[in-house]
């Protein structure tokens, strides 16, 4: 009895199994035509995205190419104004009027805003076009302060700020570019005399985690809202307030700043509140590695 029934169930089980596998035949012909489908899409977008990239690497090295050019095509007759103008308040053609004399002080000052635009569009252009240079060299902080100490002193011209360097203590040796950790910390002292009404620019530097070394640039200033505080290091960026107003920058100091410091090997950041004042730091390797 047993018998029978298993040789008339076989042949129907056998048939069901075989009807599943073609079923799931289908089913996994139908997936893999779907999956190739997809993968053509996600081909046809990759490569999509691969034009589009390459449209923007054009576009960016384009666009740095024109800064680059532009910025130093300007800088010959920049000189020369500034040349003209001081030769002008030198008398060296003679006295000038007080009239004369206030106006030709006013284009010395704007020609020299005018030049920095231009220093820094150049810079911020060999930036992005990769082609900075980092030469790293031995050097002691002590020496890098006091060439910045003598830079501003002739800039110092608000009596009610005082500019003061800290002593760097167990501050080891440092192997950097000492040309670009200044330009860094040049722009900060320069925004912060800028920001600062009366007070104190305070500068200073201590080891953090061993192998890095935090510069500080402390003011007393009208400090700066904590909305603002990311899009400062944007390019172009600046604050709106009535100070700022009356004064004319860029907005491409700290920008530029911020990926010196990158090339560098470290970071920038702001701490500020409005009223108060701001901090601005650098942390950087003590020592770059070699490349
Ligand atoms: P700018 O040429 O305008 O100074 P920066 O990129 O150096 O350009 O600075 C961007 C903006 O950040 C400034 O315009 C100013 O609004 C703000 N800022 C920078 N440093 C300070 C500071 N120490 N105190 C207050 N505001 C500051």
């Amino acid at each position: 009895m047993d018998v029978v029934n298993r040789t008339t169930e076989e042949p129907r089980d056998l048939a069901a199994a075989l009807a599943a596998l073609a079923a799931s035949r289908g089913e996994s012909r139908a997936l893999r035509a779907e999956l190739e489908e997809t993968n053509h899409g996600v081909l046809a977008l990759y490569s999509e995205l691969e034009l589009q990239a390459e449209q923007l690497r054009e576009a960016t090295e384009l666009k740095s190419r024109f800064l680059a050019y532009m910025s130093h095509e300007f800088r010959t007759p920049i000189g020369s104004i500034r040349s003209i103008a001081r030769l002008l308040l030198d008398h060296v053609d003679g006295p000038l009027t007080p009239e004369q004399e206030r106006q030709v002080g006013f284009i010395q000052q704007t020609s020299a805003e005018f030049a920095e635009m231009v220093d820094d569009l150049l810079d911020l252009a060999k930036v992005e076009a990769g082609r900075v240079e980092i030469s790293p060299g031995w050097f002691e902080m002590v020496d890098l302060f006091s060439a910045l100490r003598g830079m501003f002193k002739p800039v110092l011209t608000n009596a009610e700020v005082h500019l003061v360097f800290e002593e760097p203590q167990d501050i080891p040796k440092l192997y950097t570019d000492d040309r670009k950790l200044s330009q860094i910390l040049r722009n900060f002292v320069s925004n912060a005399l800028k920001f600062t009404p009366r007070g104190e620019v305070r500068v200073s530097v201590e080891r953090v985690d061993g192998d890095r070394v935090r510069f500080c640039v402390r003011d007393t200033g009208i400090g700066i809202a904590p909305e603002f505080h990311a899009s400062i290091f944007e390019d172009y960026s600046q604050v709106q307030s009535s100070l700022q107003k009356r004064l004319r920058g860029t907005g491409l100091g700290l920008s530029l700043s911020k990926r010196l410091a990158e090339l560098l090997g470290g970071g920038v950041a702001v701490a500020s509140e409005p009223g108060k004042g701001s901090v601005f730091s650098l942390t950087i390797p003590a020592q770059l590695d070699a490349p």
